[in-house]
């Protein structure tokens, strides 16, 4: 493994920069002005930012990703190529590192001093879990920054000063291409199949995210509930000393976090002093705390709330934080009350897992589904959902599939099927739930599916969503 880190001589190094979108900008940009020799290549003949890393001493190359230039060190790859492009299983074939956006933001950090990262991972909730850690931490008095997937860029982040912690989100594809990275404590969420045809199948994104709790410091954080996150801290090799810590919606054991009656209570970091005591639990905070409240974000809550008390995070902050907590827009966001039906946008929930949470959280719903499958399977969410659903209205490119399953496992529940595909379907999609939800209902748009058939994404999926609903006030 390149031993190149801040303080190394960069002078010698020859990087390939594999695509040139705002991460291959930031990373040929970093590199440059550390003395490398940077070469920067994308599949389009044009790039606006071309010109400018020219002028910084860059070579470009436009309209030709998929040769490897000549004498290349390293590469550091953008997050949307895939692992199977041709230049980066070239440069696996010859021997030639392929970092990530993360791999090289961590090798990037100042020598001294650094901030620790704690990093979570996980199939769905890494965004709510990623700002209910970084509210923790700043109720704590941190100068704590949420990076990666979410918020600022990470190697800006690492570049600047000024912060105590980093709360991490990574993607697979950002685990699958990092290898140096050893965070003070990791959690991984859960895992169910998302992103297979990235990562080939189940077993390697499983492994991606497994890479999360390598030479972990302090904690490995897992979901007693999802045996896969429990194996993954058992394979994985992490520093002596690190402890694993579960989290559960059950009452905790020892060495995890959990829910005893209306409180979440910690029973893995309850050391006052001299000595630990294994049967001490410490209250953390109310579950009524968690906003908005639903299983799956008291499980996020529980999980945020492991890291920061590896931090060494006091209780009071951990309720504090969750008090101040805002979700970001479109995960189970209440839209309105109209006639004593709730309508919720869910819009975020983009595959069946996510979905599944989503429809747990309420008694009796009407269920706005549909989009891009991405080749999911929707027997099972189907099935679990069936008994609370009042009826379902499907949209998009796949909806097909959801109709089978609600006909195979959810006979009884009346779909009606809108065969509109441009945006403003929604209108009329809104006016079919509207006639199926009775009073005491929860109209819920969890499509379990991507969103681009017929939305820019699912932040447009959701604000159409939004403003048919309050169209009807
Ligand atoms: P991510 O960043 O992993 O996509 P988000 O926090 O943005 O996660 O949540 C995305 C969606 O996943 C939410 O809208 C919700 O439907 C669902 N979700 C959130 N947390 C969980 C969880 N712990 N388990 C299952 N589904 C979840």
């Amino acid at each position: 493994m390149l031993q190149l880190s801040r303080d190394s001589d960069w002078s010698g190094v020859h990087v390939v920069v594999a695509g040139i979108g705002v991460s291959g900008f930031a990373a040929a940009d970093a590199l440059l002005s550390l003395g490398a020799r940077v070469s920067v290549v994308d599949a389009k003949a044009e790039n606006e930012r071309a010109a400018v890393l020219e002028n910084l001493g860059a070579t470009v190359r436009l309209g030709d990703a998929e040769t490897l230039p000549a004498d290349a060190d390293v590469v550091v790859t953008s997050p949307g190529w895939r692992p199977d492009a041709p230049l980066l299983t070239a440069a696996t074939a010859a021997g030639i590192e392929v970092w990530g956006e993360v791999e090289l933001a961590w090798r990037l950090r100042p020598s001294v001093g650094a901030a620790p990262w704690l990093a979570i991972t996980g199939t769905n909730g890494k965004t709510t879990t990623v700002r209910m850690l970084t509210s923790m931490l700043n109720a704590a008095g941190l100068r704590a920054v949420a990076a990666g997937n979410v918020g600022t860029p990470l190697l800006e982040v690492v570049m600047a000063t000024g912060y105590d912690v980093i709360a991490v989100e990574l993607s697979s594809f950002q685990l699958h291409w990092s290898s140096s990275i050893r965070a003070h404590s990791a959690a991984i969420l859960n895992i169910a199949p998302d992103h297979v045809d990235w990562h080939g199948n189940l077993d390697s994104y499983a492994r991606a995210k497994g890479r999360i709790y390598t030479g972990a410091q302090v904690a490995c954080v897992y979901n007693a509930a999802d045996e896969r996150t429990a194996q993954l801290v058992r394979d994985a090799e992490v520093t002596d000393g690190a402890r694993a810590i579960g989290f559960t919606l059950g009452a905790p054991g020892p060495a995890q976090l959990g829910v005893i009656e209306d409180l979440l209570v910690d029973r893995a970091f309850t050391d006052t002093g001299e000595r630990a005591d294994p049967a001490a639990a410490v209250e953390l905070a109310s579950v009524a705390d968690v906003v908005p409240l639903a299983p799956h974000n008291v499980a996020n809550a529980l999980a945020a709330a492991a890291l920061a008390r590896a931090y060494g995070v006091p209780a009071a902050a951990i309720r504090e934080g969750l008090r101040t907590f805002r979700p970001d827009a479109h995960r189970i966001a209440e839209v309105a009350v109209l006639d004593e039906v709730r309508w919720v946008d869910d819009s975020k929930a983009t595959n069946p897992h996510a979905a599944s949470a989503s429809l747990r959280a309420y008694d009796c719903v009407v269920w706005i589904a549909g989009g891009l499958a991405k080749g999911a399977v929707f027997d099972d969410l189907v099935a679990e959902a069936a008994p609370r659903l009042r009826g379902a209205v499907l949209i998009g490119a796949d909806r097909a599939e959801i109709a089978a399953a609600l006909a195979a496992h959810a006979p009884d529940v009346p779909v009606v099927e809108i065969s509109r595909t441009d945006a403003g379907a929604m209108e009329t999609v809104v006016a079919a739930a509207a006639k199926l939800a009775r009073p005491g209902d929860t109209v819920l748009l969890a499509p379990a599916c991507a969103s681009m058939d017929m939305f820019a994404n699912y932040g447009e999926r959701g604000d159409r969503f939004a403003a048919a609903v309050l169209a009807r006030t």
